[in-house]
């Protein structure tokens, strides 16, 4: 592809924390597909080989592994960095990438919503930070060309996962195999459950709200369980605008690697005229609070929402354990924002509120058992 200027594009040198998961072999899938623009650069994995070689390839079983993590995210050579590790691991990662003004894809949302205030200063200009969260994504492509004074509000949408429209069901009774059942994306387990209890989006209020610096009280989740609008973004004149397609996080993916360009046939293209209605919805937050809870740690600031990211993680793992019901996850997030004592946005003092959430959670979870 040539731009306005006639030079052909850089050919970019990828390192990809997270290989073998489902976003890293998707984005291998886009990266194969472009080798004018794309190389692999380096490959961070966990137990699962990442199945090629490169500069770089980094197992979980490496006892170097972090110092090979941080010299690769920081080695002149490389161009862009993905970040797609779930968890809060990743977050010195990302923070090493940033300082050394590397380009970061961004899947991973711990990361922003752990630190959003420190990762921020430390990205400058939000060129250098590119979301891959299908609803974020929507709204930096809203956002192009706009300038922040004309943004009203961020809509961020919800497939509302797979109780939304069971408003009958008690959610207390909830079974594991219920709640990994949903309705419209493919995704691992510990996002699945998010999804079912919406603190996913929860955490993509606090991510979008430091990544576009809108205020906490103009972003606004809606319910749309056809998941074809990944988020709207609504400007002072009362006009609103969207950004559309067929479920496929290769979009998200591909455009956060090739920004400013778009690539040709990443997904095949929506057949609109066959879609039907969508429907839009306000969130019922009495029945889902994880909204709420998340909307509160992150407007005490950082970092309370490490706390809540952390104990959230906690609980999700007892639950699909078969430790707590469904509905204690939620109730665990919420006792472990009340107990917590306070503290400052320092990298450490961030991973000491994560280390908080999780033990306060693992004991809680003790004491629901007994
Ligand atoms: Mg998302």
């Amino acid at each position: 592809m040539s731009r306005p200027d006639g030079r052909a594009p850089h050919r970019q040198k990828i390192a990809i924390l997270g290989a073998s998961g489902s976003i890293g072999q998707q984005a291998l899938d886009v990266i194969d597909r472009f080798p004018d623009r794309f190389e692999v650069f380096g490959l961070v994995s966990g137990r699962r080989s990442p199945g090629r070689t490169a500069p770089y390839v980094i197992q979980g079983d490496d006892p170097d592994r972090d110092r090979r993590i941080e010299e690769m995210v920081t080695h002149p050579e490389c161009d862009l960095v993905l970040v797609a590790i779930p968890g809060a691991g990743v977050l010195s990662a990302t923070l090493a990438a940033l300082t050394a003004h590397k380009k970061v894809a961004l899947a991973t949302k711990e990361v922003l919503v752990m630190a959003g205030e420190l990762v921020m200063r430390t990205a400058r200009d939000h060129d250098s930070l590119r979301p891959v969260d299908s609803e974020h994504s929507a709204i930096w492509q809203c956002l192009w060309g706009e300038s922040l004074s004309s943004v009203s509000r961020l809509l961020l949408t919800a497939s509302g996962g797979p109780f939304w429209a069971q408003p009958e069901l008690d959610l207390s009774r909830v079974t594991v195999e219920q709640a990994l059942n949903h309705p419209r994306w493919s995704m691992g387990p510990k996002i699945t459950v998010d999804s079912a209890t919406l603190m996913n989006k929860g955490l993509e209020l606090i991510e979008g709200h430091h990544l576009f610096g809108v205020p906490l009280e103009r972003i606004e989740i809606v319910v749309h369980p056809q998941s074809v609008i990944h988020s709207l973004v609504e400007f002072v004149d009362g006009s609103a605008k969207a950004q559309l397609s067929n479920p496929d996080m290769r979009l998200p993916i591909a455009l956060a690697l090739s920004y400013p360009d778009r690539l040709p046939g990443v997904a095949p293209a929506t057949p609109f005229q066959e879609l039907g209605s969508l429907e839009l919805h306000p969130l019922d937050t009495d029945r889902f609070p994880s909204v709420r809870l998340a909307r509160e740690a992150a407007a005490r600031g950082d970092p309370y929402p490490a706390v809540l990211n952390a104990a959230n993680e906690r609980a999700v793992a007892a639950f699909l354990d078969g430790e707590i019901p469904f509905s204690g996850i939620v109730g665990a997030v919420e006792s472990a924002l009340a107990a917590f004592p306070g503290g400052g946005g320092t990298l450490e003092e961030v991973l000491a509120a994560d280390q908080f959430g999780r033990d306060y959670v693992g004991a809680w979870v003790g004491k629901v058992r007994a």
